[in-house]
């Protein structure tokens, strides 16, 4: 059996990762400064879901409730 390699890749640049210490979410930076681009990536994708979200529920028109 070979070892088996669970190589990590920043999600910034694309550089192999093989030190654990910028763990961020889940995944792996390759330097802090990355991390921390990373995680401000992945917080401006939870505010446009959560805008998207928003923008469809006030196009609905309230007045579709049932039974009124
Ligand atoms: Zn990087």
């Amino acid at each position: 059996m070979t070892v088996q390699t669970t190589e990590k890749y920043c999600p910034i640049c694309g550089k192999p990762v093989t030190d654990p210490t910028y763990n961020r979410f889940g995944e792996f930076a390759c330097s802090d400064g990355h991390a921390e681009e990373y995680v401000k990536e992945v917080r401006a994708q939870k505010v446009q879901a959560h805008a998207a979200n928003r923008a469809v529920q006030e196009e609905r028109p309230p007045r579709q409730m049932r039974g009124g």
